[in-house]
């Protein structure tokens, strides 16, 4: 459905542009049919960049964005864009922010059903919507009067979803879907995702920092530091990881068999958009770092159908 190659995506920030972010250095992956991908990192390391890039928010500094196999990387007229959302949808991490407390939560959902003309007639209109909340598990009678402040974030979050799904897209990427939503119904929220691929062959880009939650939901995972993808394969990866830098996510999981003096001590460090990364974007906490490790970047090596960025596995 979508693919990017080789994307870098550079910021200028600073009074005169001054300071260059590398926010995305030579990313490629991508998301087949009916398959959720699980792109994991902390806040910094570029996952709501690749969702921007693929939801045509910014223009990758240089790489390929493909949908379809077609290079769509430079098209941005305004015919091609509504034409695309069509196929390829967001939901965002901040339910309360997606909705207009001033209007009610189900009058963004008309707005999508007039402006892409799925329908003119009322009923019609309002049977659609209710059949989308529904797949959600949202009761259209229940929410017809509310507006945002009136349900609870997981509700928002749903609605939000059927919003998505009312112009039967190929792909949603979900950015941080769950981390706003209480505990006890994210695995509801991921339930949904997970019925949506499997009766409707919908493809997720699944966007999140919860390890169990990315295992949960995810058919691929790809581990993301520093704008960099330094570790990928099948979602059982999160289990037995090779990078260090996924090791450190994982072994700072609290878990309830799992003492915490058994952990490998990392050095503390802040994940933060960097300038140039010559050598290991983890470098400088790395517990079995070489001295090329800060000079020289790592390899890709493959290795049993997975993929990691690292010089212990030359
Ligand atoms: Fe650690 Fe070196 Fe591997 Fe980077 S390349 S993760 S510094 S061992
Ligand atoms: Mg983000």
């Amino acid at each position: 459905i979508i693919e990017l190659r080789n994307v870098s995506k550079t910021f200028k920030l600073g009074l005169f542009g001054s300071t260059v972010v590398q926010a995305l250095s030579d990313v490629s992956f991508d998301v087949k049919k009916g398959e959720i991908v699980g792109l994991l990192g902390e806040s910094g390391s570029g996952k709501s960049t690749i969702s921007r890039i693929i939801l045509k928010v910014y223009k990758p500094s240089s790489g390929q964005l493909l949908f379809r196999d077609k290079d769509i990387t430079n098209i941005y007229s305004a015919s091609f864009l509504k034409n695309y959302y069509k196929h390829v949808q967001g939901v965002f991490q901040d339910p309360y922010g997606s909705f207009n407390p001033r209007r009610t939560v189900l009058e963004p959902l008309f707005d999508v059903v007039n402006n892409y003309e799925l329908t003119h007639d009322k009923v019609e209109a309002e049977g659609m919507i209710r059949q989308h909340l529904e797949m959600v598990g949202i009761n259209y009678d229940e929410v017809l009067h509310k507006h945002s402040h009136e349900l609870s974030g997981g509700q928002l979050q749903r609605i939000s979803i059927a919003r998505a799904l009312l112009v039967k897209p190929d792909l949603i990427v979900a950015d941080e879907p769950v981390s706003m939503v209480d505990a006890s119904t994210r695995v509801d929220i991921l339930n949904i995702f997970l019925d949506l691929k499997q009766k409707l062959g919908i493809s997720i880009l699944l966007i999140g920092h919860d390890l169990a939650t990315m295992h949960y939901a995810s058919d691929r995972i790809l581990v993301l530091y520093k704008g960099q993808v330094v570790e990928e394969g099948p979602a059982s990866i999160l289990l037995d990881p090779l990078h260090p830098y996924t090791k450190m996510l994982s072994e700072s999981t609290p878990s309830i068999d799992k003492p915490w003096e058994e952990k490998i001590k990392y050095r503390p460090g802040k994940v933060e958009f960097a300038g140039k990364i010559t050598g290991c974007p983890f470098a400088d906490r790395c517990p079995y770092r070489m001295d090329k490790c800060i000079t020289q970047a790592p390899p890709v090596i493959t290795k049993d159908g997975r993929k990691v960025k690292c010089w212990l596995y030359e």
